[in-house]
């Protein structure tokens, strides 16, 4: 078939085009205050979770599975009713202790993991379905239903039925389907996860120019990081029915809020530290910080508006991007360790490094390869290491309370 074709141009919000956009699609705001869910039975799925979004915005909402995230994606459609808090879309409360404004009064549509298209129905009057409201005089409604699916690449299928598609196809039919009617809010579950890896690939790309065309809000959930962080304007981590964190995909990255976030956003690996004395000098900004019992890792400065006891348990949490390996010699690194695996990845090499009796730091990128056995050294960069308290570590579902589980930004490692 036909690839549909993508002329439409990336925005961010905030953007003229952007905001030019949103407001055409009369794009809405959208407002989570305090919303708690509890199913009958007594499976508690959300948590005083609490969110604001601008209009336009693209937001995903990432957590693994079971953490709340189709619960909220359903609250906020009007599917399950919220036990307690506030919805407001637009302007207008749909979800309170007195409100429940049904789900086709609230101006949305969704894109489901499983497509749910009218078996019986061929796909143009899958698409048009979502017309049959309007009040769009019957040769507009097919106008606009068939520049959709030409949109989507769907134009030569219009005719078949749901059963003569494949799965990449059917959930074209139902992106289409989620925007021909110009809703202000589109809200995706999953909808790639039935894809095979090359499609989805292609899929998400779609996915963000034509949702981000279209103007609307949009809020999509995935238990997959990458996904999450190639589509998102902002994104919301949830963990057992709390949201943890919600900020920009650099914000998430570079400021990861817990220890869980900083796991579930992708790590190298984890190290135990001990925090070491303060620096009598710059007493309340900097950590000295080394590893337990051993010289692997040289004391190193970091930076810190929090204060720790000196001598206190740590975790150093290190991103693939927090390090390089380095020569051997003394001086050169902060680590040293021997190549466990190697791996070519195209544009170089990914390589996983055992620090003795310390664990395994993975995926640490080089543009050459260093064969399995050999030794290295490894360089920290501050910008992707964060350390957190080992109590924190441990009870990760408890979201940080300002000034005690907050990352530590390790502002200047290097060998004293
Ligand atoms: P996710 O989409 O992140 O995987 P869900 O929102 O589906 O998470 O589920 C969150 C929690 O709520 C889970 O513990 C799940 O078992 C529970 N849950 C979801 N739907 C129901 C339901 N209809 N009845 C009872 N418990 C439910
Ligand atoms: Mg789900």
């Amino acid at each position: 078939m036909a690839e549909p074709t993508m002329s439409g141009s990336e925005t961010s919000p905030g953007s003229a085009a952007a905001t030019t956009a949103a407001q055409a699609a009369g794009a809405h705001s959208i407002g989570v205050e305090q919303v708690s869910k509890e199913y009958p039975g007594g499976s508690v799925a959300l948590r005083e979770v609490s969110l604001q979004v601008e209009p336009g915005t693209f937001v995903v909402l990432l957590g693994p599975s079971g953490s709340g995230k189709t619960t909220l994606l359903r609250c906020l459609a009007g599917i399950e009713r919220v036990t307690t808090g506030t919805i407001t879309i637009g302007h207008r409360t749909v979800a309170s202790d007195r409100v429940h404004v049904p789900p086709d009064q609230r101006n949305l549509s969704m894109v489901f993991q499983d497509y749910a298209l009218w078996p019986h129905l061929r796909v143009r009057e899958n698409v048009a379905f979502a017309l049959r409201r309007s009040k769009l005089p019957k040769p507009d409604a097919q106008a606009r239903t068939r520049a959709m699916l030409e949109r989507v690449g769907l134009g030569r299928l219009a005719d078949r039925y749901p059963n003569e598609l494949s799965g990449g196809e059917q959930q074209r039919v139902a992106l289409a389907r989620a925007l021909v009617a110009g809703t202000g809010l589109i809200l995706c579950d999953e909808p790639l996860s039935n894809l095979d890896a090359d499609l989805r690939e292609r899929m998400r790309v779609e996915i963000s120019s034509l949702v981000r065309e279209s103007g609307a809000t949009a809020v999509y959930i995935t238990h997959d990081q990458a996904e999450a962080f190639a589509l998102a304007d902002q994104i919301g981590l949830l963990q057992n029915g709390r949201l943890v964190q919600f900020g920009k995909p650099e914000e998430i990255y570079s400021q990861p809020a817990t220890p869980f976030v900083a796991r579930f956003t992708g790590l190298s690996g984890e190290l135990a530290v001990r925090v070491g004395a303060q620096h009598a000098a710059e007493a309340d900004k900097t950590v000295e910080i080394g590893m337990d019992g051993s010289a692997l890792l040289r004391p190193c400065r970091a930076g810190t508006s929090v204060s720790w006891t000196s001598g206190g348990d740590g975790i150093l949490l290190v991103r693939p991007t927090g390090v390089q390996l380095a020569g051997t010699n003394d001086g050169d690194h902060h680590l040293a360790g021997t190549v466990a695996d190697v791996a070519y990845r195209g544009r170089g090499y990914e390589h996983a490094i055992d620090i003795s009796g310390h664990g395994r730091l993975t995926g640490i990128f080089a543009p050459f390869r260093v064969e399995r056995g050999e030794a290295v050294g490894l360089r920290l960069d501050p910008a992707g290491c964060h350390v957190f308290p080992a109590v924190a570590a441990q009870d990760s579902a408890v979201a940080a309370a300002p000034g005690q589980a907050a990352a530590v930004p390790l502002s200047a490692v290097g060998p004293e």
